[in-house]
């Protein structure tokens, strides 16, 4: 797959996204009109999204964290991985205050600013970790994994997520001595107040965070599009929640909303971009890194599943004297005359053919055919492009015409193998070559005697 095709598509996944909220918002905003109590919203709704949101925060450390584990030197990915399990500390917080709603045994303002301290902590946690997350990531990261790496940054990571935990704890009514005012209710004891410049904060904090992921990523993958996504909707989010001085519960759910599809939209990514490597992997393990047409295994493997369906028909291509062109003019023209000849064989066959380069300058061709003349045909007409259209003066810049030799070999049900199969197009080949070269024999068996042929 090129990366065009994979621009592309993840490029669609984000625009879904964006789409997505830009139409919540555009929904939830003009819902946003009929206001919303504290006490009229069950708890059981809120509590609904703040378990989802935790599951998700939850996947998404899992799949970064084994993602992590199979490449090490991903440190960036591990941090990535704790900014999402850390919010997870304070949604459980939460959940277990919500709780405490349900059963009415503490006030509804203290139990409401400790869900604003919660909030303001979860953000400020993800944004710290998030930073450092950036400064981890390296844009030049080397495939094979450096055993002397010391986890430094993977460990202040951990230590701050847990420090900036206890800190919100204690700030929180748990101790009623240095608990911090983010919230208030209202004289009318239905609406709440913010104190907007912890909103601010936030404001800023995310906002420097984009700019620095935007600006050491270059955003040149897609799982960091998805996170500056990530932080848009959250400046978003906070955003909605400065213009509702007058607090309206309704707000805080289209802001919660927000947040869980932005968190889709990163394991969407995350998701995505994981078959989309595990398919080019499987592709590139597939095929010649030259040549890019397909490699000996999967001749082999294809050769011998073809088998199992009915006769198959083979032929083994190989250049004539292609070493003296090596010894000539060095191994890069060598190089350049085996993909010209390999483009232009190509050319002959259908795209349902199978070739495979099996060696060094030799080829193999499954060949979808109905019987041995037919296969014929096709391989004297490989044989007679690659020695017209290597004439020079040619367009690949070829410096000398070149020739190969073909041997073809169409299967019968009492082929056991297939590399008794490929050893018999094999026989034909050679003996191409000692007929003098760039000449197609087919190989017809102890029995047959049509020519040409080669007897074993
Ligand atoms: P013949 O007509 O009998 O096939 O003669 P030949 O010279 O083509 O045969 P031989 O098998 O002796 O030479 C093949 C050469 O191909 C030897 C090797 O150095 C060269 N070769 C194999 N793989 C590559 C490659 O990837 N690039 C280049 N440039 N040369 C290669
Ligand atoms: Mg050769
Ligand atoms: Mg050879």
């Amino acid at each position: 797959m090129n990366k065009k095709t994979y621009r592309f598509s993840n490029g669609w996944i984000i625009g879904f996204y964006v789409i997505l909220i830009v139409l919540y918002l555009g929904v939830g905003l003009c819902l946003s009109q009929f206001k919303i109590s504290v006490k009229n919203v069950p708890q059981t709704t809120y509590l609904i999204v703040i378990v989802g949101l935790l599951f998700l925060y939850a996947i998404m450390f899992l799949f970064m964290l084994f993602q992590y584990l199979c490449r090490k030197e991903l440190s960036y990915i591990f941090i990535l991985g704790i900014a999402f399990i850390s919010c997870d500390i304070y949604f459980i917080e939460t959940i277990y205050i919500v709780q405490a709603l349900i059963n009415d045994s503490v006030s509804i303002e203290q139990r409401s600013n400790d869900i604003a301290i919660f909030y303001y902590f979860r953000q400020l946690s993800f944004i710290i970790t998030l930073c450092i997350g950036i400064k981890a990531y390296r844009n030049d990261t080397i495939v094979i994994e450096d055993k002397q790496k010391k986890p430094i940054l993977e460990m202040i990571t951990v230590i701050v997520v847990v420090a900036i935990g206890i800190l919100a704890h204690n700030l929180s009514s748990y101790n009623p001595d240095v608990v911090i005012d983010i919230t208030c209710l209202k004289d009318d004891l239905v609406t709440l107040h913010w104190e907007l410049r912890y909103i601010y904060s936030l404001i800023a904090g995310w906002a420097i965070a984009l700019v620095y992921l935007t600006l050491k990523t270059r955003l040149n993958n897609a799982l960091w599009v998805s996170i500056a996504l990530m932080c848009c909707s959250a400046i978003l989010t906070n955003l909605l929640l400065i213009t509702l001085d007058e607090y309206s519960m309704y707000i805080w759910y289209v802001s919660r909303g927000l947040e869980i599809i932005s968190a889709l939209c990163v394991i969407s990514i995350l998701m995505f971009n994981t078959f989309l490597l595990l398919k080019r992997e499987t592709e590139s393990s597939m095929r010649d890194a030259l040549t890019k047409i397909y490699n000996r295994k999967l001749f082999y493997k294809t050769l011998n599943s073809a088998m199992l369906r009915g006769n198959v028909c083979v032929l083994m291509l190989d250049i004539d004297k292609f070493k003296r062109i090596n010894d000539t003019y060095g191994h890069q023209e060598g190089d350049k005359v085996i993909v010209s000849i390999v483009y232009i064989i190509n050319k002959s066959i259908r795209d349902s053919d199978v070739f495979a380069r099996v060696g060094g300058e030799e080829f193999g061709i499954l060949l979808k055919c109905n019987d041995k003349q037919e296969a014929m045909v096709v391989a004297e007409r490989i044989r007679q492009n690659v020695e017209k259209l290597t004439l020079p003066p040619n367009v690949f810049g070829i410096k000398e015409q070149m020739t190969i030799s073909i041997g073809v070999y169409f299967s019968s049900p009492k082929d056991e193998s297939g590399d008794k199969v490929v050893s018999y197009a094999d026989a034909a080949l050679y003996a191409a070559k000692n007929a003098g070269r760039n000449k197609v024999m087919y190989y017809c068996g102890p029995h047959e005697l049509t020519c040409p042929c080669v007897q074993p």
